[in-house]
């Protein structure tokens, strides 16, 4: 089951942290990791940090952007020390895990991680459909990148150690964030031709549709009807 959760680190700089998260990742028995744009590809200072998890180094994939790291998966989680002034779907650590396991067994699950410096962008963190915070000390909440990682990673071994026998699985059918991605286009481009959206002057509209969807957590069929709708109401324009 385990197989199924992928690590994405989104624009790490230092490659020593990559190296501990892939220790981190290899203690709690999760393998597939992903690097968005590393600032410097993994290295010997990456190698070292690994100790004996260099084969999680060695199988890394490394892509240009978040939306092609996470397109194949199902559920996507953002962590994030920081709390937005826009709200979004929030779990705490065991939440998480609980979530992340009983939607593993139908989907491939991601697990996405900031910059050290300044964490993931607003547009990032509109890409997950959930964000994780752990509970740390409220004046000092930022943890290392690494032990971030791994204390994620212990909820989830912890919770999966504790139902490998009896996992529910859920039923419903989720889309995968790349047809999201294509709804979530389709859906501003028609805005934009009814004229419902400004091309010029966008404000938050999309923002808060996408928050929208995200908290109705929009099934695979439904999201088909969706697209139908729209299909519906741009030819309808071009006839009349
Ligand atoms: N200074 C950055 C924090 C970077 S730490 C900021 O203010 O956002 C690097 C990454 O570790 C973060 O992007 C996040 O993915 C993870 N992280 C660190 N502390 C966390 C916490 N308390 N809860 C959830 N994720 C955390």
């Amino acid at each position: 089951m385990l197989d199924k959760f992928r690590i994405v680190l989104v624009n790490t700089s230092h490659t020593g942290n990559i190296g501990s998260v892939a220790r981190a990742m290899k203690t709690m028995g999760i393998s597939n990791l992903y690097l968005v744009d590393p600032v410097t590809p993994p290295d010997g200072k990456a190698q070292a940090l690994a100790a004996g998890a260099t084969d999680i180094l060695a199988s890394a994939k490394i892509v240009d952007t978040l939306e092609e790291a996470i397109k194949d998966c199902g559920l996507v989680v953002g962590a994030s020390a920081r709390s937005r002034t826009w709200s979004w779907p929030m779990l705490d650590p065991r939440q998480c895990a609980k979530k992340m396991l009983s939607e593993a067994p139908k989907h491939e699950v991601a697990l996405v991680f900031g910059r050290e410096n300044n964490g993931l962008s607003n547009e990032e963190l509109q890409l997950c459909q959930f964000h994780v915070c752990l509970p740390a000390n409220p004046e000092y909440s930022s943890l290392n990148l690494a032990m971030a990682v791994q204390t994620l990673c212990y909820e989830i071994r912890m919770t999966w150690l504790e139902n490998q026998e009896q996992y529910e699985t859920i039923e419903e059918d989720y889309p995968l964030a790349d047809d999201l991605d294509g709804f979530y286009q389709h859906l501003e481009e028609t805005l934009i031709k009814t004229g419902f959206i400004i091309k010029a002057h966008p404000g938050q509209v999309m923002m808060k549709l996408k928050r929208m969807f995200n908290r109705a957590r929009v099934e695979r069929q439904e999201l088909n009807i969706l697209r139908g709708i729209l299909s519906s109401i741009q030819s309808n324009r071009k006839r009349t």
